[in-house]
């Protein structure tokens, strides 16, 4: 069994660390920031730097915020590109711009060292249960390589093109999700406000055209008045920021996401961006000073 070199052990990577330790793999791990004895307890070995993890690994997986932080960790000083040996497989699942994998990748290439783009769809329970959804681009045989081992952290693993590609299917991802959270919540304060148990609403409607796993997943949440995290609203700011970059890049408007974005803004100028991004129905709660309750 290779050998996994693990970098990034937050709320999702360190879950997904302990999926492929529990699946008998070894692991060399590294956090710049937090702490891993837990993940040394199980069997991991804990070393002290990104360029130690890539000298000592034959697969790498990087699960960090976002482009700047991927860039530093495998191509900046210190950093997995100075300990790579021959044959590695370079995996970041991180959300992060398509560009900035493109630049990873390309200079990875010219050492002779596959990369692949592998973000996530799901959030910490599926990280914890290894259900995620995994969306890859790069290198069919380097992915194939991989997949056994993504297959321990994801129920789908699908590739969807070349290096990028993740990224971009990442980005309609969080796009359809964030315009659905905001579609629902505008849905559900008119009909609240109209008198309609929301309760009801959503018994009526689930089922139907405008059901959707948004809607069955964020309404109890938001009838609950919980918009504990979950995914964070800065996340979702994050990524909305890499769709409407990457959107203007290649000439294409994307007015709706533009809005949205708004919305997450102002939340975050409320104090809410550490909320769950369910927390969109608080926006327009207060445009209309009604809450959507049990
Ligand atoms: P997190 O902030 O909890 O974890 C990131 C970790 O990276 C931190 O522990 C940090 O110390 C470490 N780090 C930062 N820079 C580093 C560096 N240069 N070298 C080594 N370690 C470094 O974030 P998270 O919630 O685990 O998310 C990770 C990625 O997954 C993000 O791109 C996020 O958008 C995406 N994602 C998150 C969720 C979610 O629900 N949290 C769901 C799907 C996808």
């Amino acid at each position: 069994m290779a050998t996994i070199g693990f970098i990034g052990l937050g709320i999702m990577g360190r879950p997904m660390a302990k999926n492929l330790i529990s699946a008998g793999y070894k692991l060399v791990v590294y956090d710049k920031f937090a702490k891993f004895d837990d993940l040394v307890a199980l069997g991991a070995e804990g070393v002290s730097s990104n360029k130690e993890v890539a000298s000592k690994s034959e697969i790498i997986i990087t699960m960090l915020p976002n482009s700047p932080h991927v860039k530093e960790a495998i191509l900046g000083a210190g950093g997995v590109i100075e300990g790579l040996k021959p044959g590695t497989i370079v995996v970041d699942m991180s959300s992060i711009a398509p560009a900035a994998s493109q630049e990873v990748g390309a200079t990875l290439k010219a050492k002779n060292i596959a990369f692949l783009d592998a973000p996530v769809s799901g959030g910490e329970p599926k990280a914890i249960d290894g259900t995620l959804a995994i969306m890859a681009g790069g290198d069919k045989a380097a992915f194939e390589k991989v997949k056994p081992i993504l297959e321990k952290m994801g129920s789908s693993v699908v590739l969807v093109g070349d290096v990028g590609a993740g990224n971009v299917t990442k980005l309609a991802n969080q796009i359809v999700v964030a315009l659905n959270i905001a579609a629902v919540s505008e849905a559900f304060v008119l009909s609240t406000k109209a008198g309609v148990n929301p309760q009801s609403v959503f018994d009526a409607i689930k089922g139907g055209l405008a059901g959707s796993t948004v809607m069955n997943a964020k309404i109890p949440m938001i009838l609950d008045g919980n918009f504990k995290p979950g995914f964070r609203v800065e996340l979702h700011i994050k990524d909305l920021q890499n769709a409407l970059d990457t959107a203007h890049n290649l000439n294409v408007p994307i007015p709706l996401t533009a809005a949205v974005m708004e919305t997450l803004q102002a939340l975050k100028v409320d104090g809410m961006a550490a909320n769950d991004h369910c927390a969109i129905a608080r926006y327009y709660e207060k445009l209309a000073k009604i809450e959507v309750r049990k």
